[in-house]
């Protein structure tokens, strides 16, 4: 087989049982990565890692609840001890517990902040030296940090408060990496989805469901393998080439 762009780098993506995440690991596997999948569903994990291994490609499931930080640190670990190094962090996992102030309870926006920000922050801190390592001693010389952001990032909507929150802090988290690690040779990057087809609503209460399918009625969603693309795109480039940012809205979608 031809060399690929990716031979020899390792990705760990985190949320891969799923939507974005699993098609991102089919995608990262393709261009010639071995890929370290996590999320909590082993079954679903198990899944895509039989499917991209029946292809050639070399994966590893690693079923942990990343809220958990010595499980978000266990999974940096366990992917560096289980393929030696770590190239591409493809920060995916997260919740949007749609509702508003009034209706939602507290606990619906801790399930938030400890996904979609806490175990972003502790997988990140474990990776940081691994992705330095691999920038300095790989054939490609450098290493990535992709951050799945959201059109919710730039846009707040109403009974979206705490998954705008999490968004928008989520870019300013990311352009403060990015200025620090650049002299590291580590790209950081916002992959920001628009409206895509995946489990992201199955998680809501019936009621928040219902209006989450009425608002992006009449959009054609993206698929998840649209993202997985972008994904693909951002961290193929040569070491010269560092795209930090990429919008991917739904083609019929206004905000
Ligand atoms: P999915 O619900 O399909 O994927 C979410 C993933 O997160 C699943 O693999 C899930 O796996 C994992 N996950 C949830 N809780 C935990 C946990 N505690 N520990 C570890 N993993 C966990 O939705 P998407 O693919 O759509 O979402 C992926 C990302 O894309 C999210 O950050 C979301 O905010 C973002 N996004 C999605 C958009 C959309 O329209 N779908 C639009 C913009 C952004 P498991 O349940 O097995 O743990």
């Amino acid at each position: 087989m031809a060399d690929q762009p990716l031979d020899g780098a390792v990705a760990l993506i985190t949320g891969a049982s799923s939507g974005i995440g699993a098609a991102t690991a089919r995608r990262l596997a393709c261009e010639g990565a071995a890929v370290a999948l996590v999320a909590r569903r082993r079954d679903r994990l198990d899944q895509v890692v039989g499917d991209i291994a029946a292809t050639g490609g070399r994966a590893v499931a690693l079923a942990a609840d990343l809220t958990d930080p010595e499980r978000a640190r266990g999974a940096v670990q366990d992917t560096v001890d289980w393929f030696g190094r770590l190239d591409v962090l493809v920060n995916n996992a997260g919740v949007m517990l749609l509702n508003s102030a009034l209706h939602t309870t507290v606990e619906e926006w801790d399930r938030m902040i400890s996904l979609n920000v806490a175990a972003l922050l502790h997988v990140t801190h474990a990776a940081v030296p691994y992705l330095i390592d691999a920038a300095a001693t790989s054939r490609r010389q450098v290493a990535d940090l992709v951050n799945i952001g959201s059109t919710a990032g730039r846009a707040a909507r109403p009974g979206s408060s705490v998954y705008n929150l999490t968004k928008f802090g989520l870019n300013g988290f990311a352009e403060s990496l990015r200025q620090e690690l650049l002299g590291e040779r580590v790209r950081v990057s916002v992959v920001a989805p628009g409206t895509v087809d995946t489990e992201l609503v199955d998680h809501l209460g019936d009621a928040a469901r219902d209006a989450a399918r009425r608002q992006v009625d009449g959009i054609e969603p993206l698929r998840a393998e649209d993202i997985a693309d972008a994904i693909a795109y951002v961290v193929t480039r040569e070491r010269r080439v560092a795209v930090n940012e990429m919008l991917i809205r739904a083609g019929n979608q206004t905000w």
